[in-house]
């Protein structure tokens, strides 16, 4: 139990006006008002306020002294703030107890998805991750200390961090729930921590995606998972690459494909057909002349890294498109086409149609 007279500073048998003018100093100080709504002075003023309002009435300050805090909260019959109060001292001290109790323990793993583009899964790339973390306040050096004030030993625990009553058998050890055990109170906590004297910053964590990577390939990040208790190691954070498909290209082990459609022309006579590769830009190839449909042609080295470091093969699936034939003039050229060319696979083919009808 925290003693109410050790939190507003003054011996046991104060008389009304020092525990009075104790209070005035200490609320003074400690106002949200005066602190810009600063939850650490929140709690601090709230503590101030429930002491001074057991200690400076004499029928709840009798009973206190004779039963303690819980003879007040127990009989429910001060409703508001001493029941809160009372209820966030209790919350506190056991917050605060139950950290102090904790034993050195790792660090959860952390998981992030990173998405990364098919040559850059392919070939390799340097990315980055963004990651939350708690690291040390620079605005007060970690100190909770608004810059150009200092800190003062709390009054409470006399700097102690924890609060010793009773004694021999009896005595118990509490953490001091005014400096939250520090020992050390910042007048002005710094705003740009709160005077907790850590800050949530969100990381650029550069992460090497290796050559060859495949999707779902996890990458660890040492120490950059959630941070440990009490001493504890950090855990991990697994980087799994999520490979976004290209529009092109698509992966076939250690080659690549890519389907180019071509016309009837283009088919006949031969020509040239552009083809994308994966670092950019283009390559072209030659289309042979009596180009059949789905016919592919390879392009050596220009697939993916194998296990071997060589690269597979770029195989480009050479398609022939219907044309869209819509005018009464194209449909004209196209029967006289088919009048002049000649179809040996269709030939074939009949020819082998009438031997069957004839077996
Ligand atoms: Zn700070
Ligand atoms: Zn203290």
């Amino acid at each position: 139990m925290t003693s109410y007279y050790r939190l507003l500073g003054v011996p046991e048998g104060a008389d009304p006006s020092a525990i009075k003018g104790a209070y005035r100093n200490l609320a003074r100080q400690y106002h949200p008002d005066h602190n810009n709504g600063h939850p650490l002075s929140e709690r601090r003023f709230r503590l101030i306020a429930e002491a001074y309002d057991v200690l400076s009435d004499d029928e709840k300050r009798l009973k206190y002294d004779r039963f303690g805090a819980s003879a007040l909260t127990r009989r429910g019959s001060e409703p508001g703030l001493v029941g809160n109060v009372q209820r966030l001292v209790t919350n506190i001290e056991q917050a605060l107890e139950s950290r102090m109790r904790q034993v050195r323990k790792r660090g959860e793993d952390r998981r992030v998805v990173l998405d990364v583009s098919l040559d850059q899964a392919v070939l390799g790339a340097s990315r980055a991750v963004q990651v939350r973390r708690r690291t040390r306040c620079d605005r007060c050096q970690s100190t909770g200390a608004e810059p150009g004030t200092s800190l003062e030993s709390c009054h409470v625990c006399t700097g102690q961090g924890r609060i010793k009553t009773g004694s021999g058998l009896l005595a118990v050890e509490n953490v001091c729930p005014f400096c939250e055990s520090k020992g050390r109170i910042a007048p002005s906590p710094c705003s740009g921590c709160e005077g907790i004297g850590e800050q949530e910053r969100v990381l650029d964590l550069p992460v090497q995606v290796p050559v060859g990577a495949q999707p779902g390939r996890r990458l660890v990040l040492r120490g950059y998972g959630e941070p440990g208790q009490a001493g504890g190691d950090a855990g991990d954070l697994f980087v799994e690459l999520s490979v976004k498909p290209h529009a092109l290209l698509q992966r076939d082990g250690s080659d690549l494909r890519c389907s180019v459609p071509i016309s009837v022309a283009e088919a006949v006579v031969g020509g040239e057909a552009t083809v994308p590769v994966l670092e950019g830009g283009t390559v072209t190839v030659r289309v042979p002349p009596r180009t059949r449909s789905g016919q592919t042609l390879r392009i050596r080295g220009r697939g993916c890294p194998g296990s071997t470091g060589e690269r597979g093969d770029l195989l480009v699936k050479l398609e022939v498109e219907t044309p869209v034939v819509d005018t009464a003039v194209a449909l004209d050229l196209l029967i006289r086409l088919e009048q002049v060319s000649f179809h040996p696979e269709r030939a074939e083919f009949r020819a082998a149609l009438r031997r069957h009808l004839e077996s």
